[in-house]
Order: C-alpha cells, then structure tokens, then sequence
C-alpha cells in the first residue's frame, strides 16, 4: 500500500517533470535493512502545489505550512492502511537553512536537494534517493553518507553543527546506541564547546529529546553514555549523579516499566521533591508525569516511617500518591519490609471499602455532610486491620459509632 502510494506520486512529479525523492533516516534505514516507521517525500520546487495537484486527481484533503513550504495530504479512504498509521503522507519542499542564533529555531529558504542535505544532523541522515521518472534509484550521497553507515560512524557536517543545534548531541548518543555506531573522533571533540549552549535550547526542545531517548528500548544505555559525555548536568545539575539513579541499577524488564513515565520516574525518583521542582523549571514536565515525580520525591522521605503503622494508616498516608507512581517505585525499592509494604498496598489494602455505602448512611436518617466520610473511613479501618472480619460485625460497629 506505501509503494502504491509512493508510485502516485511519483507518476505526478514525472509527468511535472519535478524530481522527487526520499530522504534523511529513510534513506538510512532503506540502506541498513531496518523497518521504515515513517517516511515523507521531498521535492526540489514547491510541495504544496504538489499536494493540491494529488488531493484533486485522487480525492482526500491537504494542509499547508507556507512558511515552511510542507503540505499534509489527508489520503482518500482508498489509499489509506494499516501499514500507513496516519493515513497522512508529507509532502516537503527541498530547502536550505541558516542559524542566526545558537539554539533557536533556523531560517528557512527554498533550495535544492544538495541543499536540503547539507543542513542535516549528520552525514548517515544525509542522503537521498530520487524517486521520479528515469532517475528513479539513483543515490544522492554528498556527504558520503553510505560510507558512514558501512563504517558504523556518526559524524557532523560542519564544525559549529552542535553550536547551531545542541539537540543534535543527544540525537548523536540515540543513533549510536541504537545502531551500535560511534561518533567519530573530530565529531566528538566538538562536544565540549557545544556543551555550554544547551542552556539556550527552550524546555520543550530538550524534554522532546530526552523523551525520544527514554522511547528507545536502549534508553538505559543512551543515558549512561550522555553522563559519560556530561551531556546531563548542563541540562540540570541534579541530573549528574545517574549512578544513583535507579534507572541505572534496575533491571527494566518489567512491563510496568515499558512506559516513557515511568522511565521518567524511575530515573529521577532519588531526588528531594525541591531538586523535582528545579528541574521542572528546566524541562516543564506535563503535568501528570509532575505529579508523580512528586508523589515518588515524597514518599522516598515517608517510607520508612511505614514499618511500624498499622495498615489502616498506611492506607490513610498513602492514599494520596500516584498508584502509577507506587507501582513503579514498589519495583525500584532495595528494601524487602518497605517492597512487601507497598506490595500490600497495592494488590489489596487499596482496593479495601466497608460494606456500607453512603447511600446506607442516609437511609439511617443521618443528615448529609463531613460525617458521612469520618464513618466510613472508619469501617474502612476496622477491615483493614482486621477489627471485622463480616457484614455481621461492621453493622455491629457501625451501631456502636451511631450511638
Ligand atoms: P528516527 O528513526 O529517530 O525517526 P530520523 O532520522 O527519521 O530518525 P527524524 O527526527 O524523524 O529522524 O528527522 C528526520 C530527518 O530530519 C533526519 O533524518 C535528519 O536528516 C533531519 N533532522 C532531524 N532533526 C534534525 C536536527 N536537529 N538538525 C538537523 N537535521 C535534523
Ligand atoms: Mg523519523
């Protein structure tokens, strides 16, 4: 369905007579015979056209970036698939890039594909291959790419590369973990000067990073390298000690941990609840992942303080933390009397309610109001710590409170 996709457009852009082609980590993973997960296509001219040409000949609607010359053909229901998750496809125009200042966002221009090339990350993500009429094949490789990727090397265009972009660093350390590669010897000796610009780069820019790494299967590995490279304390001090971190020292294979939050948590779960708000400040986390970076702050204090309560006050300390949060932080703990504790907590204390509900209480004739939750946690209670163990016996107690 993606080539009967591809060979639309293709036919489009020959009859044209605009070359076409696809690029950047498509073109890479093409080459290393590893599953495409997306791709987009490029023209040397104008895309958005191209797009309004398709969505007319075969139906489907387009949005347009003018600025940035890119189009998003909404397919037709015919075109679209399961192997297409989007049922969009993108449509770029070829251009070229300038930086005015470290870390901002570039200008942009139109330009040609060697242009469009040469503002890439590195030369593995710089090549292309030419899709339309009789070029059809051919290899666009200015930078010498394909000789990277056979080598198994990752290496910059251009000296200020990192300068320009510091984001570009921890794209480096993702594509050698996850291929195995290294940074070649020039390309690694930028990192030091490059190292202080990371403080340019917005909130949103470097959490997108770090959230694409703890996406990979190999996040552990990608971390552990970029404190080798001190690619973490310029993000944040507090991020220098990842020995520490749990993350580190875990074994992530269980299936609680598969999330990119609880990466997330388990990474930074030995911090103080300040050192949390720090590096809030630094990467404004969403809030839901905020709130269990809190819960896990706190409770590394509160723990243990757990091992002499009765389980009643347990329930009534740990009721406000994230479940997502004690689920994880159960897994990270070394401790086994504070491990069974929350093991407790979650497979059974929590889910724990006396058989007499609100609506019980008002059917007695007791007046709504602050009461009804006062008795109610206090049946809760006696189950818990197995005051009653019947129906029988919470009616006797609850008798007792009412007198
Ligand atoms: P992935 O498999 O992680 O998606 P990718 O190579 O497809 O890798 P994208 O982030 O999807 O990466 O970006 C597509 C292409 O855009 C890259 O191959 C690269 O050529 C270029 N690119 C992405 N980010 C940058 C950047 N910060 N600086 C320069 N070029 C970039
Ligand atoms: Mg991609």
């Amino acid at each position: 369905m993606q080539l009967a996709l591809i060979r639309l457009v293709q036919d489009e852009t020959t009859q044209q007579g605009l070359p076409l082609y696809i690029v950047g980590g498509a073109v890479r993973d093409l080459i290393l015979g590893r599953p495409l997960n997306d791709f987009d296509l490029t023209v040397e001219g104008d895309a958005i056209s191209l797009a309004r040409a398709l969505a007319r000949k075969h139906g489907g609607g387009v949005t347009v970036h003018a600025k940035f010359g890119t189009a998003k053909w909404f397919l037709p229901r015919n075109l679209t698939s399961d192997t297409h998750p989007h049922d969009t496809l993108d449509l770029i125009s070829a251009r070229s890039e300038t930086y005015k200042q470290p870390g901002a966002l570039p200008t942009v221009a139109f330009g040609t594909i060697e242009d469009d090339l040469r503002r890439r990350d590195f030369t593995i993500n710089a090549m292309a291959i030419r899709l339309d009429g009789a070029h059809f094949g051919e290899l666009r490789d200015y930078l010498h790419g394909r000789d990277d990727l056979q080598n198994r090397l990752i290496r910059v265009m251009h000296p200020r590369s990192f300068v320009d972009d510091p984001t570009r660093m921890y794209r480096a350390v993702r594509y050698e973990v996850r291929y195995g590669f290294r940074l070649v010897e020039d390309t690694l000796a930028l990192i030091p000067e490059a190292r202080t610009f990371v403080e340019k780069l917005s909130p949103q820019r470097i959490r997108h990073e770090l959230d694409l790494i703890l996406d990979e299967p190999n996040a552990v590995a990608m971390l552990k390298r970029l404190h080798e490279l001190d690619l973490l304390t310029c993000i944040h001090p507090a991020l220098g000690n990842f020995d520490k971190s749990k993350l580190a020292t875990v074994k992530a294979q269980d299936p609680v941990l598969q999330t990119r939050n609880s990466r997330w948590l388990l990474w930074l779960m030995h911090l103080t609840d300040q050192e949390i708000e720090f590096i809030n400040d630094r990467l404004r986390f969403k809030s839901d992942l905020l709130k269990m970076l809190h819960s896990a702050a706190l409770l590394e204090t509160n723990l243990p303080a757990l091992s002499g309560l009765k389980p009643s006050e347990i329930v009534e300390l740990l009721e406000g933390y994230s479940i997502k949060a004690l689920e994880v932080f159960s897994i990270a703990l070394q401790d086994e009397q504070q491990k069974s504790i929350l093991n407790k907590y979650l497979s059974e204390w929590w889910g724990v309610k006396p058989k007499t509900t609100g609506h019980d209480l008002k059917k007695l004739g007791i007046p709504p109001g602050p009461k009804y939750n006062e008795i109610l946690r206090r049946l809760r209670a006696a189950w818990l710590d197995g005051e009653v163990k019947t129906e029988e016996q919470e009616k006797n107690l609850l008798s007792n409170l009412l007198e």
